[in-house]
């Protein structure tokens, strides 16, 4: 049997054994973002939970997680959602772009057209070299040396480049993109979507198109499209909408939906919506499938500032917030087969995570007409998690 003093020794060494044990494990986690708002449309969650995460991948979500973790988040008063995927972007133009895209909680991003096939290799340099997915469309038509629309000379939507540059990119280019409107197109809007549609089928690509404004109709441009195919600047003015004369939806808008047409928001900045064109659709019941920005490196001197405040845009007009985060994470990671484990923070999914904060006050929003309108709240980036690992935040 063991004296008083043997038994004190042996727990004090028992005890100095358990202190060396824990300190030369690892932690539980690398990362906890603690008691935030979680919104995870993709599962159907809104409630107060703790994130753990592990080698760069979500372990749990839960109420209240315990356990050690090398860092950790206070998300308290936060809103902590799957990272935000914008399908409509430009963040191919510029170096630094995907970076600077990320630190509003945009971890993934298409370009949506920077790039056509004579100019597509630099663009694609830029995405394989950016911290996040950063996937192209590439645009039916040679971008160099246009002054004004590319789509004026349907020349230059040549489809043999067009299939080159896929080819060429199959890594990065996931879709091909035309613009149709007057000023781009001129009246050679449905061959140069054409063009676009024979390019990408053969590759089993969508095709994204930009909208508004445009010589031919909605009813005749709308039969082009095929399953899965993207529509962006959706609430572009007339002529030529998607409402009527009298601020209808127009029948075949609605069809095209139906069969599987994606109706993408793409704020921008000149030409592509007015708080009209928004009000009248959505009191119709017709609402976006994806939230988008159009971003480039100067949004944030522009109505756009960043993809947050273009999601209050819609909170504004009644959408409910899980729906403005779906729009923006699970709905946009759907469209494109690059994002399909992305979009939500389920368990075993990597850790891509927007925190953002939803403010209350008196908020301004502009659409792409000088129009201003005044919400009640806005949503602010406030970090961003990447990968299990939390960008540096934005100066
Ligand atoms: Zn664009």
């Amino acid at each position: 049997m063991m004296n008083r003093r043997q038994i004190l020794r042996a727990a004090a060494a028992g005890a100095a054994m358990m202190t060396y044990m824990r300190s030369a494990q690892a932690a539980t986690y690398d990362l906890i973002i603690k008691g935030g708002r979680v919104i995870d449309p993709s599962v159907g969650l809104d409630g107060v939970r703790d994130v753990a995460i592990a080698g760069g991948r979500i372990v749990a979500v839960d109420a209240d997680i315990v356990g050690d973790a090398v860092e950790t988040i206070d998300a308290r008063g936060k809103i902590v959602a799957p990272g935000l995927i914008d399908i409509h972007t430009h963040a191919g133009r510029g170096k630094d772009s995907p970076a600077l895209a990320l630190q509003d909680g945009m971890t993934g991003f298409v370009d949506a057209g920077s790039g056509g096939p004579d100019n597509i290799d630099e663009i694609a340099a830029v995405l394989r070299g950016g911290p996040q997915i950063g996937r192209a469309l590439v645009n039916v038509a040679t971008r160099t040396g246009f002054t004004g629309g590319e789509l004026l000379d349907i020349n230059r939507a040549n489809v043999s480049l067009v299939r080159g540059a896929i080819a060429r990119h199959r890594d990065v280019v996931i879709g091909v993109k035309a613009r149709l409107s007057q000023d781009v197109a001129g009246a050679n809007d449905l061959e140069g979507l054409r063009r676009a549609q024979e390019a990408a089928t053969s590759f089993n690509l969508p095709v994204m198109i930009h909208i508004g404004q445009s010589v031919s109709p909605m009813r005749a441009i709308l039969p082009l499209l095929k399953r899965g195919d993207i529509v962006t600047h959706m609430y572009a003015p007339p002529p030529n909408s998607i409402l009527d004369e009298q601020g209808r939806l127009i029948p075949d808008v609605a069809a095209a939906r139906r069969r599987g047409v994606i109706f993408d928001f793409g704020n921008g900045v000149s030409g592509h919506f007015t708080w009209d064109m928004v009000e009248r659709a959505t009191k119709q019941g017709f609402w976006p499938d994806t939230l988008s920005t159009d971003w480039n490196a100067m949004s944030r001197t522009t109505g756009v500032i960043d993809f947050p405040n273009v999601m209050s845009k819609l909170l504004m007009f009644g959408m409910p917030l899980a729906q403005v985060v779906a729009c923006a994470t699970t709905n946009a990671a759907k469209v494109f087969d690059a994002f399909s484990d992305r979009g939500t923070l389920n368990v075993g999914a990597p850790a891509d995570v927007a925190i953002m904060e939803l403010r209350e006050g008196s908020f301004e929003f502009l659409d792409n007409y000088e129009g201003r309108r005044t919400g009640g709240h806005r949503l602010f980036p406030i970090a961003t998690v990447l990968n299990g690992k939390r960008v540096p935040a934005r100066t």
